[in-house]
């Protein structure tokens, strides 16, 4: 275990950035105990970081900050269950290709790798797919210290109601050290992307949705463009090849990251010309179609920095929110030159999560982060507050517990847990106080 103060911390969107009176960073489970029992001992706070993915001020605190990302590794494998044991802090770039060396993999994956499991899982982290769930569906065991300095081992057969609490946790009841999670055997996707128009793609989104195993729709504001993939299961052999490395290079690279960062550059300080940029965005990224590994496919990498906010909706609302977003920009121009993203997952039982007992469609926004969000976040939270959104607790949102509590059917039982675990609220900030009530 190592302490150090004065740090400044920043998440990876730059949009939260805090001070926190120590960092501690461990590689050992006793190195988290002794962390918390110091952090309570000494009447301080604390806060677990992950790699700072979130864009909502989950980490931020002026007290302690906990550092897992030295908890690395797969600690055990049940080859008949295909369950696998991995410590908290463990990447999930680096995981994708453990598992894979296991002949096992994760059944659905967000689009990014760069997040520790811990962090991916406590914030509900989601790929797409209506015929599957999020990460935090795939965990099966959890290991945590709580408050009082003690280890916890739960599941399903063990202290249920802490591990339907702390799957999606959001670093709230305790630290996590260890995962256990349910993988299937390791498989391709074979991938297809395709440039389309937006409205005949609205028109057909729930037959779409329902006839590929995962659908991403990136729609580019204030054009008819959309990008559009649909990646699904193919056995050994099947399929095209892998992209090759240039094709991958180019498109993901230089395109998607260098030319991409250089024309929000320009728009950040000529936003009138976003529409006309935005069509020309939406057809660069041209047709492909290759099949790779399935943590190959369903993540790319994401250099150009920005803020998102995301809402989970009912599966129903996707084309009215859709639509009402895309008056909102025809009524008011608002340069925004990142696409709307739009998937789909099935329901789930984990108690936080924004699948909780429904099938979603989730809507992202996005903005640039040298230009103001301001405008498109308040407009879009205006639009999915009637149709029951629940916002990604990893995404900017406003929302605090009495909203919360009418979305969530098992809140009150959350919070019922977390009096139990943390009565002295040792794992607080002022986001969690206002999302938890206190
Ligand atoms: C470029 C980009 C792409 C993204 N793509 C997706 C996507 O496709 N799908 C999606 O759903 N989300 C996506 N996200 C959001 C991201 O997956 C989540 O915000 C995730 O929580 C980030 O993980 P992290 O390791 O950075 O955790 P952090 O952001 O550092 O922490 C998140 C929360 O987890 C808690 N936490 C972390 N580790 C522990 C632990 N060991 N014990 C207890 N609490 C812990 C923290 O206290 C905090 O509350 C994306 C974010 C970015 C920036």
């Amino acid at each position: 275990m190592s302490s150090g103060s004065g740090a400044t911390w920043r998440n990876w969107g730059g949009n939260v950035t805090a001070h926190p009176s120590v960092v501690t960073e461990v590689s050992t489970v006793g190195g988290v105990v002794d962390a918390v029992r110091t952090a309570a001992s000494r009447g301080l706070t604390l806060r677990v970081a992950g790699t700072g993915h979130s864009f909502t001020p989950l980490v931020a605190t002026d007290g302690v900050l906990l550092r897992v990302d030295g908890l690395r590794g797969v600690l055990g494998v049940d080859r008949e269950r295909m369950r696998v044991r991995v410590a908290a802090g463990t990447p999930l770039h680096q995981l994708n290709p453990a598992l894979q060396a296991l002949g096992l993999a994760l059944p659905n994956l967000g689009d990014i790798d760069r997040q520790t499991i811990s962090g991916a899982v406590a914030t509900g982290t989601h790929g797409t797919g209506v015929r599957r769930q999020g990460i935090a569906a795939a965990v099966c065991g959890l290991t945590l210290v709580l408050a009082d300095g003690s280890v916890l081992r739960c599941s399903a057969a063990e202290s249920p109601e802490v591990f339907e609490a702390a799957r999606v946790g959001l670093g709230a009841l305790g630290v996590v050290v260890e995962v256990e999670l349910q993988c299937v055997p390791a498989f391709r996707l074979h991938a297809r992307e395709s440039g389309e128009s937006f409205s005949s793609v609205l028109g057909g989104i729930h037959e779409l949705a329902d006839a590929h195993d995962h659908v991403d729709m990136h729609w580019f504001p204030h054009t008819d463009r959309v990008l559009l993939k649909r990646n699904d299961r193919v056995g050994p052999g099947e399929g095209p090849g892998p992209l090759p490395p240039w094709r991958s290079r180019l498109d993901d690279d230089l395109l998607a990251n260098r030319v991409y960062e250089g024309v929000n550059r320009v728009l950040a300080r000529a936003p009138r010309l976003t529409p006309r940029v935005n069509q020309l965005s939406a057809r660069v990224l041209g047709a492909r179609e290759f099949a790779d590994d399935s943590w190959k496919v369903f993540c790319s990498s994401r250099e150009v920095r920005f803020v998102e906010s995301e809402y989970a909706v009912p599966r129903t609302s996707v084309v009215p929110v859709l639509s009402e977003l895309r008056a909102w920009f025809e009524r008011t121009s608002a340069p925004v030159p990142f696409p709307v993203e739009v998937r789909f997952i099935g329901a789930d039982d984990v108690w936080l999560s924004t699948a909780y007992e429904r099938a979603n469609a989730y809507v992202a926004v996005h903005q640039y982060h040298r230009m103001d969000p301001g405008p498109l976040f308040a407009a879009f939270e205006a639009i999915v507050a009637e149709h029951e959104g629940r916002p990604h607790w990893g995404k900017v949102h406003t929302l605090g517990a009495d909203r919360l509590r009418s979305l969530y059917p098992r809140f009150d039982d959350v919070l019922a847990v977390r009096d139990r675990l943390d009565p002295g609220r040792l794992f607080t900030n002022a986001h969690v106080a206002h999302l938890l009530g206190d």
